[in-house]
């Protein structure tokens, strides 16, 4: 029930119990008073006709039937019953009934007083009557007739007080009958006022409560409801501020975890996953977005979240383990246990590093050292072994020393191509290398002509066509030497592992691909072919399909590589098919710069 009825409601009740002990107390004490003015009445009435009996004649006041008569008058004209008792109890008269008819009235209680020389006072039930009835009974003096030292009584019906009675219970409620509809209406009002403004601040608060914390209470009053009303504007602002302030820096703390390349977890004390940025999903190949506030493993189900909490919480302090993940993915984790605020229970921060690159990286280097080292041990072993049988040679068969000088010769050169192969390669890896700023409008076709010396020479030697399919012009913005190395080494090899007599192609052409403009240069020959297995595997360093054909034709191993590498630094690719014993292309794509060169 609201308070606006409630109040009103209370209030009516209260007047009504009011009223009502008000009409009690008043009843009781008017009965008091009215019994007692009654009682008196009938005594004074009893003594006045007690008085008109003493003033009787003597003679007169003996006959029974004038006794009578004069009693039924007297009772009737003062509307009592007065009942005449000789001392011994006999009735003498009766006002309202036949003396005859009734018994001896000695042991009624009013008049055994009265016989004692007292007032005698009673309310009971009349055996005469059969009603309740008030009695004064007076005792009379001593005369010379038959009611001497006897007893006059009189008797009025009890309900002429209770009449009087239960017309006074009335008034009071009367009154607040009267008085209940405006005391209703005042408490109505008076009440209003305050559930008016209560009401208002009652939406206030469920507004602040559902995070509407601009939402202020118009409540201006002067009293307590006022005070209330401003204090909780107030409350309202700083909770605003401070929600502005909360909003700032968690947005602020969100950004700085976005832009770290690290990725890092807040996990509770259950393991279930309360913060994260995107570089942990992305760093363990995972979903998080969804993830936060359930278990982390649900979600990362390979990352140990439980058993490296647990490593942390018990050193106490960071700690920092190396995992690796299935996949072939290697991450460095700092693990720090974070000190239980409040009623948070511990809760842990990972801080994850992707480290499977600079594996990679790592793993590369050492190969690749182990590569040149052995790539240099096998000429190097020639060239001393020659240079001994050389030595020895000289002095005795100076034309086997020419053939040695020959091989020597030969291995020498393979040592150059390899260190100049190897210097291309970490020119190219160098991070400066081939930046875009330095590159210029190279025109593909001029290149590849100029490119074409050297195996052309080497096509004539073993009786190869070498054939050419250009266009008048193909722009590239790129490195000049990095470009002719790409196109010498695809020539070349084309060469060396297609047989006496083969042909081979080069052929560049103008691509669009998804709107762009592409330079496309492709080898063909029809040599030895690439088995389908090895045909990705052919770009790694130092990975040769036929070793022996390689070192015999003067490879290095690390040619393919260097193309890859080119094509890729101009922002192009390179493709191989191939199929063994029908040949090879190899085909290249780099960026046209030909609308460069028409907005020149
Ligand atoms: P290499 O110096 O050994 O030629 P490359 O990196 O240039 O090294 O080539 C890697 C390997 O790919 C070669 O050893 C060879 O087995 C194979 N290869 C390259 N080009 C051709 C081709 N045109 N035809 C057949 N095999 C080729």
């Amino acid at each position: 029930m609201k308070i606006r009825w409630k109040l009103p409601l209370a209030l009516a009740l209260t007047t009504l119990i009011f009223a009502g002990i008000v009409t009690m107390a008043s009843a009781l004490l008017l009965q008091g008073v009215f019994f007692g003015r009654l009682q008196d009445d009938m005594s004074h009435q009893a003594h006045e006709y007690a008085t008109v009996l003493e003033s009787l004649p003597a003679g007169s006041a003996t006959s029974s039937a004038e006794l009578e008569k004069l009693t039924q008058q007297v009772g009737r004209a003062g509307e009592v019953r007065f009942t005449l008792i000789a001392h011994d109890g006999k009735v003498l008269a009766d006002s309202d009934v036949n003396p005859a008819t009734l018994e001896n009235h000695a042991s009624r209680p009013e008049v055994k007083q009265a016989l004692l020389g007292r007032e005698g006072r009673a309310r009971r039930t009349s055996a005469t009557e059969k009603r309740e009835e008030v009695y004064v009974a007076i005792p009379l003096p001593e005369g010379n007739s038959g009611w001497s030292k006897g007893v006059l009584r009189a008797a009025v019906p009890a309900s002429r007080i209770d009449a009087m009675l239960s017309a006074s219970w009335r008034i009071p409620l009367i009154v607040w009958a009267i008085l209940l509809l405006p005391t209703l209406a005042a408490a109505f009002l008076l009440t209003r006022s305050i559930t008016r403004d209560l009401e208002r601040l009652r939406r206030m608060t469920s507004k602040v409560a559902s995070n509407e914390l601009g939402y202020r209470n118009s409540v201006r009053r002067s009293d307590e409801l006022g005070d209330l009303g401003t204090s909780l504007n107030t409350m309202a602002t700083r909770l605003e501020s401070r929600d502005y302030e909360l909003t700032a820096e968690m947005e602020r703390s969100d950004q700085v975890l976005a832009a770290m390349g690290d990725g890092v977890l807040l996990v509770d004390g259950d393991g279930r996953l309360l913060r994260h940025n995107p570089a942990a999903g992305r760093i363990l190949g995972v979903n998080l977005d969804q993830a936060e506030g359930n278990p982390l493993v649900f979600a990362a189900r390979a990352f140990p979240v439980q058993a490296l909490a647990e490593k942390a919480a018990e050193a106490g302090h960071p700690v920092t383990e190396a995992v690796e993940l299935p996949g072939g993915r290697f991450l460095n984790i700092e693990v720090a246990p974070l000190s239980t605020t409040g009623t948070t229970p511990g809760q842990t921060l990972f801080v994850i590093r992707d480290e499977t690159t600079r594996k990679a990286v790592e793993r590369m280097r050492r190969d690749f050292v182990t590569n040149v080292s052995h790539e240099l041990k096998t000429p190097l072993a020639g060239l001393s072994l020659l240079s001994e049988t050389l030595a020895h040679a000289v002095r005795e068969d100076p034309q086997q020393a020419e053939v040695f000088v020959h091989q020597l010769d030969h291995e020498v050169k393979r040592l150059i191509e390899l260190t100049r192969d190897l210097l291309t390669l970490s020119r190219l890896e160098e991070p400066e290398a081939g930046q875009q700023s330095d590159f210029e409008v190279i025109d593909m076709v001029d290149l590849s002509l100029n490119a074409a010396t050297e195996a052309e020479a080497m096509a004539e030697a073993k009786s190869q066509e070498l054939t050419f399919d250009l266009p008048s012009e193909a722009l590239v913005r790129g490195d000049a030497v990095a470009l002719r190395t790409l196109i010498r080494n695809l020539l070349n090899n084309a060469v060396r592992y297609t047989d006496a007599q083969g042909h081979i192609r080069l052929a560049i052409a103008l691509e669009q691909i998804d709107d762009e403009d592409w330079v496309m240069l492709r080898v063909t020959d029809d040599g030895a072919g690439i088995p389908l297995a090895e045909q990705e595997r052919i770009f790694e360093r130092f990975y040769r399909v036929d070793k022996a054909r390689s070192r015999e034709t003067g490879g290095t191993g690390l040619g393919l590589s260097i193309v890859r590498h080119v094509a890729e630094r101009h922002g192009g690719n390179v493709r191989v098919t191939s199929t063994v014993g029908v040949g090879s292309t190899f085909t290249v794509r780099i960026p046209s710069a030909s609308h460069e060169a028409t907005c020149l």
